[in-house]
């Protein structure tokens, strides 16, 4: 045990009365992130630990590139809004910039933005079979669900379009699906913006809790 403590620096082990897991922690530039890799719910105390390591490694990475896209923007645009923290409006931006969408030429960004802080960005990915295609939305929401995020506060969205790009019906559910209560906001090519609550664009959605209404009628 304590060799692991040692060899993996910012990892510590928790095993009181109802908690047993490892104990994630990370610093840069002032900031402090944390998490607890649960035994019970990654599987064991190996599997636990392996995702811990992962999600420390790429923490760590991601502070990194916080810090240096942090001094960058102050330097480049004076803005101190942007020097703080990740301006998730940027990184639509910048991440619709990089959209695989050699067929249609419509190229989307999003960054959806954790309850953490941490921000991840995605663009539509385009496949020449077409129904292969994925769209930004839920290309960001599946990289923060497999980095273990769990709480999201909003998604902005942009296009190259003139008009707002609002998410189809497939990224809707799958937004409502982890994140019933996120703000969606759109952005046009002249960087107008409109936010709605997912509600607002699905209502009456399909959740888990028809599930359970169903089996709880039998
Ligand atoms: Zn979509």
């Amino acid at each position: 045990m304590k060799k692991q403590e040692k060899k993996y620096r910012g990892i510590s082990r928790i095993d009181s009365h109802d908690t047993h897991g490892w104990f994630v922690r990370a610093y840069k530039s002032g900031k402090t992130t944390s998490k607890l890799f649960s035994d019970s719910i990654f599987g064991g105390k190996e599997q636990a630990l392996k995702k811990a390591i992962m999600f420390r490694e790429d923490l760590v990475q991601r502070l990194q590139n916080e810090s240096r896209l942090g001094n960058l923007n102050a330097s480049e645009s004076g803005k101190k809004r942007l020097s703080k923290t990740q301006d998730p409006i940027a990184l639509a931006k910048k991440a619709m910039k990089e959209a695989i969408a050699p067929y249609s030429k419509f190229k989307v960004g999003a960054a959806l933005v954790c309850r953490s802080g941490e921000v991840y960005t995605g663009h539509n990915i385009e496949s020449p079979s077409y129904s292969l295609t994925i769209c930004a939305e839920r290309v960001a929401l599946f990289k923060a669900l497999s980095e273990g995020s769990r709480e999201f506060k909003e998604i902005v969205i942009t296009s190259n379009s003139e008009d707002f790009c609002f998410p189809c019906g497939a990224c809707r559910q799958s937004l409502m699906d982890f994140a019933p209560n996120i703000k969606v906001t759109l952005l046009n090519k002249h960087g107008e913006q409109k936010s709605f609550k997912i509600e607002k664009l699905l209502p009456n959605a399909f959740s888990k809790s028809n599930l359970k209404r169903k089996s709880a009628s039998k």
